[in-house]
């Protein structure tokens, strides 16, 4: 197949085309793209803004990150930051810097992601940015939520004796990344090897197509459960429990018997000789939610089937602590990822 190069179309030529992947499902979009700005009708509720960027060679690496799921990833994580505050998703607009070397198919192999992620979270892509890059592949996504103003949810909330939950298991998506980058250096090494993904597939799976927890929000609310504060899951579980836990002035006991992790977690863990509850707490980027939620809405979420109740919120004084399954409490450590710390 003959690719077509970005000169061909130029930078309108490819808005054009980018604009036939742009949804419109949400009454509140009323302008997408085609002027200098959209338009957003919010009605009487609040509006929830979150942007996000992902660069090449920091965030992704295209050896191995389809340019499709790249795109369904930057919504995802976008989405997820609008899931963590109990908002409802509605608009994203995408920004791209692009160097030469990318042909317009690949562009919109990318949109391909984009389009399927807005589909299934039901956002609108009402515009963004278009611009040529000297060195890799960046993608901004800015998304927007909507939200009654009593029902947002903040980090800085919770209380003493509320319940700790996550969503969904930890751990998958950095060790996801582990395997990836090994099958990387061995491809490197010997091109003829085929990649030893068997048995990995939901930790390759978490790693490059991750899912914003929105099925969650609207099943809590369905139960009638407001969280008491809420951060999803991007740089560990600890590490987010410390902003929880700092922001609104507690600390918390965190049962380790509790901690949710699939087996392929534990048995990779293994293989590459990591401790796989350094992998559960510290791992990152599993996009998960971890909140808190009042003692008397425990009856409603007990059987949840994707909800596990790690542990309860206590006095600042008390610190934040992993108790062990005999009853040891060891203070946790946030290890999570900080970009100038590297
Ligand atoms: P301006 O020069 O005023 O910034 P642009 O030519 O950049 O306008 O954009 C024209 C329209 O196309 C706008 O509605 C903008 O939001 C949209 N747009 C530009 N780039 C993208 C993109 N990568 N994805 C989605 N929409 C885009
Ligand atoms: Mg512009």
């Amino acid at each position: 197949m003959k690719l077509t190069s970005l000169q061909e179309i130029g930078e309108f030529g490819l808005i054009n085309e980018l604009k036939q992947s742009a949804t419109r499902q949400n009454a509140s979009t009323q302008y997408g793209i085609g002027d200098d700005a959209a338009v957003i009708e919010p009605g009487k509720k609040q509006v929830v803004i979150s942007t996000d960027m992902l660069v090449e060679g920091v965030h992704f690496d295209l050896t191995f990150c389809p340019l499709r799921h790249l795109g369904y990833k930057a919504v995802a994580v976008n989405v997820s930051d609008i899931a963590a505050m109990n908002a409802t998703p509605t608009q994203i607009l995408v920004s791209l810097a692009v160097g030469g070397r990318f042909s317009v198919e690949a562009i919109k192999e990318l949109y391909d992601g984009i389009r399927i992620a807005c589909e299934n979270y039901k956002v609108d892509l009402v515009g963004g940015d278009t611009t040529s890059s000297n060195s890799g592949l960046i993608i901004n996504v800015t998304a927007v939520g909507e939200a009654n103003p009593e029902d947002i949810v903040y980090r800085n909330t919770a209380q003493v004796n509320d319940l700790v939950c996550v969503t969904g298991d930890l751990g998958a998506a950095f060790l996801g990344l582990q395997i990836l980058e090994r099958e990387k250096q061995a491809f490197l090494a010997n091109p003829e090897m085929q990649p030893e993904l068997e048995q990995k597939e939901y930790l390759v799976q978490r790693q490059l197509r991750p899912e914003a927890r929105m099925d969650v929000i609207h099943e809590l609310r369905e139960l009638g459960v407001k969280p008491t504060s809420m951060i999803d899951i991007s740089d560990g579980l600890a590490s987010e429990l410390f902003h929880i836990c700092g922001q609104s002035g507690v600390g918390a006991a965190i049962y380790q018997d509790k901690l949710p992790a699939d087996e392929q977690v534990l048995n990779t863990a293994e293989e590459f000789r990591m401790d796989p509850l350094t992998c559960i707490l510290n791992g990152g980027e599993d996009y998960e939610l971890l909140f808190t939620v009042k003692l008397t809405d425990f009856d409603k979420i007990k059987n949840h089937p994707d909800i596990t109740i790690l542990g309860k919120i206590v006095p600042k004084e008390e610190g934040l602590n992993l108790v062990t399954p005999s009853g040891n409490a060891y203070p946790l450590k946030a290890q999570g990822w900080d970009h100038f710390q590297q």
